[in-house]
């Protein structure tokens, strides 16, 4: 299963989630310096490397699909 990171620049936030999350667009993904963008991890533990070394100051995990 695959995990996913959505960083949100202009909240200065990141958030983990879970693949499959309702949360993920579908299609094609974009990746926005403001909104910003999406990138997936093939496992949990390189997702939450990635989550913590995201330079965002929040660092959440999505209440979602709780990754
Ligand atoms: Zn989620």
């Amino acid at each position: 299963m695959g995990y996913w990171i959505h960083l949100k620049r202009s909240l200065d936030q990141a958030m983990m989630h879970r693949d499959r999350c309702l949360e993920i667009p579908s299609g094609p993904h974009r990746a926005d310096y403001w909104q910003g963008g999406w990138e997936e991890y093939p496992d949990k533990d390189s997702a939450l490397d990635a989550l913590e070394n995201t330079d965002a100051t929040s660092q959440l995990k999505c209440p979602v699909c709780k990754p």
